[in-house]
Formats: structure tokens, C-alpha cells, sequence
């Protein structure tokens, strides 16, 4: 059996070695490592695969994220909510911005923010909704659209980990997670579901005008050259991962596909027993990319499962192991621990397993078996 990773980037690139190589060599052959044309084929194939009127690419999903408020004129004292159950980078730069974080709790079946929790934190404060879309499941959008609309919000959608997620709506309707809010923000770390070779990112947008004020402010707040309007940053994706990119966008609904496939044969294996919950699957379910494939293990000793799961040599991960209510950074006296049941249930249950699209099946069989065999014994 091939060893077990928690990401395997090297089988898959081996398979489109070919491609990538000759989009790096282009660009080294061209000498056009900033804002070359692999940048602005790849910002126009995005904006067509996610149905988005403007895509503008960064250097990493963080600054997509921060981008994306400056964007919005996101000013400090503004609150700012979002999920108390993500990885740190969403409320590190409301945060960095000085506007006011406010956490609140996830729902126990999705892991995604919680509309009710939302409607609570709403004050005349309230500038912004930051919902996530968790381990590659959309959140429920309409509902969060809705609520944003009635409050005058700005939501902001952090889709770092489920770019090719579907959202569903009511009247039957699908759009891709991440051009729903008002800006969406998302980020091409290797590990993530369309990952180049180092770091870059992208913002999403279908407002005209937020798209030429974003343009600016990735671009040291210029808009006519030497003229500083604003105060921007520098944010760029260099032309080699955007060949990178280019090479890989095409692969995406099946790379996507390989990951829903591998969940749900976890899924048949595991879901059965008494001390897992397994990630709700619904048919043709495009709603969850399977950024992270993550367990709930419950009156079982999740812990010693993890370390059973290691010792036989099966990466995996506690994701995330600390709300981020509770980590140094972001303590606030505003917060009390009743109000966050679910994340704090979730950083004691969650167990996430390998998951990426070059999953075999002796692979997949070796790790539900060798799960059953510690949670039986
Ligand atoms: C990865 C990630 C980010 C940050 O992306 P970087 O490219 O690493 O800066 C932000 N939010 C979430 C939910 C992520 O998973």
C-alpha cells in the first residue's frame, strides 16, 4: 500500500507534471513573473468556472480576507461577526483592521455558523457577516442574505476552503460558494482544494465598483500610476502559480469529485457505529467540497483513537483544537462560555482524516478498519 498522507500534492503532481512544467517554463522563458499573462488567464477562467463578474487575485487567502473589508470601508469600531469555530486567519484581520471581531457559536450538524447565534450578536454596531465555509461545506447562505439584507450588512464569505462548492436555494437556484455575499475571499495554499505551489489568493466580487476599489487597493491604493488614492497594500499572485493555477482549474470538479468520492466510501464504512458521526451526505450532494473529511467521536476516547491512528502510521488531525473565543488573541470579556456550547462540544469530538484526491481504496479500507478496530476493542 502507498503510505498514507494527510495530503498527497506529489502523486498529484506527477499525473500533471507535464502541464505545470511547461506553464513554469513559460514564464521563465517570457520573464514576466509579476502580472504576466498566465495572472490575467487565470483571473478570466476563474470568474467563467465560478459565474462571477470580477476576480481579483492576491498573494495569499489572508489578505484576500483583509482586502475584502478595506474594500468595503469597513471602519474601526465596526463589529464585525463571525464564527467562533475556524482557522484564526478570519478573525485575525478584522482584528488587524481594528474593527471589532464578535465570535459566535457553529451548529452541531454542519460545523458552519449559526443563524441564530447571528441574529443574537446583531447590534447597531454591526457592519458585517463573515460566515466560512467549513471543511468545504457551503453555509447556509440564503438564510445569512437574508438576514444581512434586513440589518443593511455587508457579508463577506470566507470560501478558502470550498472553492466548487455549491450553494442551493429555495427556488431550486445553485451559485458557486463564495460570489453569494457581498464580496467573497478565498485562498490557493497547496493543501487547499485548488492549491498552487506556494502561496496566492483571490477575491471574488459581482459589485463593479468594489471590484475597481479592491483593483486599487491591491496595488498600493493606485489607481492611475504614482497617485496613492487610498491606502492599499501589496498583494499579488506572481505569473508562476497562476501557471500553476491554470494548469489545475480545469481539474478542480474532478479533483472535487475524487474527494466527495473518497468521503463517501468513509462514510459507508463508518457511519454506522455508535461512537462516530460522519459529515451529512446528501445525494448528488455538491454542497461539500471535503476540504477535511471530519468525524464527530463520541463517549470514546477521541484522543486515543488519534494516537491508535498515528501509531499505525494514518495522519490525522484535530481540527481545530481551541475555539477561537478562548485563544489569547481574542479574549473578550463580552464572551460567556454558555454561549458557545457547540464549538466547545466540537474541539473535544472533531477528528479529521486524510483526505485528497488520490485516495485509493486499500488506503481508505486500511484507515475505517483500523478506526472500527481501536473504537470495538
Ligand atoms: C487557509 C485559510 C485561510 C487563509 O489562507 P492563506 O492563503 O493561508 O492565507 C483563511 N480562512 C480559512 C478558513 C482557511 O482555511
Amino acid at each position: 500500500m502507498k503510505k498514507i498522507q494527510m495530503v498527497d500534492l506529489k502523486s498529484q503532481y506527477d499525473k500533471i507534471a507535464d502541464t505545470v512544467n511547461a506553464s513554469i517554463q513559460e514564464v521563465l522563458n517570457t520573464n514576466t513573473y509579476i502580472n504576466g499573462p498566465q495572472v490575467h488567464e487565470f483571473q478570466k477562467g476563474l470568474e467563467i468556472y465560478l459565474d462571477v463578474k470580477h476576480v481579483i487575485p492576491c498573494a495569499n487567502g489572508t489578505d484576500a480576507l483583509q482586502i475584502a473589508m478595506m474594500g468595503l470601508g469597513l471602519q474601526p469600531g465596526d463589529e464585525v461577526i463571525t464564527a467562533d469555530f475556524t482557522f484564526a486567519a478570519t478573525v485575525e484581520v478584522i482584528a488587524l483592521l481594528q474593527l471589532t471581531p464578535v465570535l459566535v457559536d457553529v451548529d452541531l450538524h454542519n460545523m458552519n455558523i449559526s443563524i441564530d447565534r447571528i441574529k443574537a450578536a446583531i447590534t447597531p454596531k454591526t457592519k458585517a457577516i463573515v460566515p466560512v465555509h467549513l471543511f468545504g461545506r457551503a453555509a447556509n447562505m440564503e438564510a445569512i442574505m437574508a438576514l444581512a439584507n434586513e440589518h443593511n450588512l455587508f457579508v463577506i464569505e470566507d470560501n478558502a476552503q470550498a472553492i466548487g462548492a455549491n450553494c442551493k436555494f429555495s427556488d431550486g437556484t445553485k451559485k458557486k460558494a463564495g460570489t453569494i455575499g457581498h464580496v467573497g475571499a478565498t485562498s490557493f495554499f497547496p493543501s487547499k482544494n485548488l492549491g498552487c505551489y506556494g502561496d496566492g489568493g483571490a477575491i471574488f466580487t459581482n459589485d463593479d465598483a468594489l471590484a475597481h476599489t479592491i483593483r486599487g487597493i491591491v496595488n498600493h491604493g493606485m489607481y492611475e500610476r504614482y497617485h496613492h488614492d487610498v491606502v492599499g497594500v501589496n498583494s499579488r499572485l506572481d505569473s508562476i502559480q497562476a501557471g500553476v493555477l491554470n494548469a489545475k482549474l480545469p481539474l478542480l470538479d474532478s479533483y472535487n469529485k475524487a474527494r466527495q468520492t473518497a468521503a463517501m466510501k468513509y462514510s459507508a464504512a463508518l457511519q454506522a457505529h455508535k461512537n462516530i458521526i460522519a459529515p451529512i451526505i446528501c445525494d448528488n450532494c455538491d454542497c461539500h467540497v471535503f476540504h477535511q473529511y471530519t468525524l464527530r467521536i463520541i463517549d470514546a476516547d477521541r484522543n486515543g483513537l488519534m494516537q491508535h491512528l498515528l501509531d499505525k502510521g494514518i495522519p490525522c488531525a484535530i481540527y481545530y483544537p481551541i475555539p477561537l473565543h478562548l485563544q489569547k488573541a481574542y479574549l473578550d470579556v463580552r464572551y460567556k462560555e454558555e454561549d458557545f456550547p457547540v464549538t466547545n462540544q466540537l474541539v473535544k469530538e472533531v477528528l479529521s482524516l486524510p483526505m485528497h484526491t488520490e485516495l485509493d481504496d486499500d488506503q481508505i479500507t486500511f484507515i475505517t478498519d483500523s478506526v472500527l478496530e481501536y473504537l470495538n476493542k
